[in-house]
């Protein structure tokens, strides 16, 4: 493999971050990796300074949104080095992303090795804290200059970097979320499952409402009955009725395949918990709900990992789950996941790439 041109700041900005503050996406690191295609391909890429970029006002991207994003973290692991949590899966599901939205595929491999050149090299920004961590967001758009709705013929992918706080300070909160049964996120058909702009604008309307009435998030059902569910905001959600797990499954297109969803899927069944990835209904859950079988239900994904659900409200009616606080089952897939990511546990399913520095 060809070294990777590394062109370095000047100037860091690490000394004006506040790290005892991170929030979440807020802070940007000292670089990023840039590959650009044109001509069929796409180039060596290389490593350079982060920084604004000049676009014309006929940027396809910004009319016609072919673009398309992941998100994944490197962790500082606890013998040295930092560890990057299934990069492969995110490499892959871009691929897949791509596709939908016509933009040429990108190497998933040749991704994972950009992604370990670019934490080596933004090694001092992989926060220290436990709970904190580097989120590595990789970027693909159009770059085409036109208007008329058609493919662009150029792209580029920049993998930029973000240090980010414990998304919980003061221990794990579950959240209040709004069954949302007026506005839909995706459809049978659709983008549902492309990790692309649409469905985060389709979104953001709903989001909006719920979050002025109180509510963290809207759980999404499916566009069609309005009965069967599918994610929860930009998570994919998870319900532990009796001793049985349920999740969603993927075969509508409707939803993404969460690297944490798979991750937990894995692990529950290595517990020997039962796991169904079916059709689940909202009049299931409030059947379960009623008859005490709705033991607890969570969000999974790689910013928060597991976000416990303590209220869900459907049609004014509130569902209190687990007495709004944390489950035993939810906490320990937390900590079994956090463990093994910050070197912690043992790796035994090999999610971990293991960078030095
Ligand atoms: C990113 C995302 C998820 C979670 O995926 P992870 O790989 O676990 O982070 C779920 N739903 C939507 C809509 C997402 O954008």
């Amino acid at each position: 493999m060809a070294q990777l041109k590394i062109t370095r700041v000047a100037q860091s900005k690490y000394d004006s971050v506040n790290w005892d503050d991170l929030k979440f996406g807020y802070y940007f690191s000292d670089h990023m990796f840039v590959s650009d295609y044109a001509d069929g391909k796409w180039n060596e890429g290389e490593i350079m300074p982060y920084g604004p970029m000049q676009v014309e006002p006929t940027l396809c991207t910004l009319h016609y949104g072919q673009t398309v994003f992941e998100g994944l973290k490197a962790f500082r692991a606890k013998n040295g080095g930092a560890n990057i949590f299934r990069p492969i899966m995110n490499a892959r599901r871009l691929v897949r992303s791509s596709e939908m939205v016509c933009i040429p595929p990108y190497n998933p491999e040749k991704m994972v090795q950009d992604i370990c050149e670019l934490v080596k090299v933004e090694n001092k920004w992989i926060p220290s804290q436990y709970g904190q961590s580097l989120y590595i967001r990789p970027l693909i758009y159009g770059t085409g200059n036109f208007l008329g709705v058609h493919p662009s013929k150029t792209y580029r992918n920049i993998v930029m970097c973000s240090p980010v706080g414990a998304y919980y300070k003061e221990g794990i909160n579950p959240v209040k979320i709004k069954v949302e049964d007026v506005y839909s996120r995706a459809v049978k058909g659709g983008l549902g499952a492309a990790k692309t702009a649409a469905n985060y604008a389709a979104s953001l309307y709903a989001g909006t409402q719920a979050q002025a009435n109180g509510y963290a998030q809207v759980l999404w059902l499916d566009a069609i009955s309005r009965e069967v569910i599918d994610e929860v905001g930009a998570m994919n959600i998870m319900f532990l009725m009796k001793d049985e797990l349920i999740t969603p499954s993927l075969e509508h297109g409707t939803i993404l395949a969460g690297v944490t969803r798979d991750s937990v899927l894995h692990i529950a069944k290595d517990w020997g918990v039962k796991v169904s990835e079916r059709n689940i209904s909202i009049d299931e859950i409030h059947d379960a709900y009623k008859s005490g079988r709705l033991k607890e239900v969570f969000g999974t994904g790689t910013a928060a990992v597991i976000s416990p659900v303590g209220m869900l409200t459907y049609k004014g009616e509130d569902l209190i789950i687990n007495d709004g606080k944390i489950g035993e089952f939810s906490q320990k897939l937390y900590d079994t996941i956090t463990g093994i990511q910050y070197g912690e546990i043992e790796d035994k399913y090999g999610w971990n790439v293991h960078v030095e520095f």
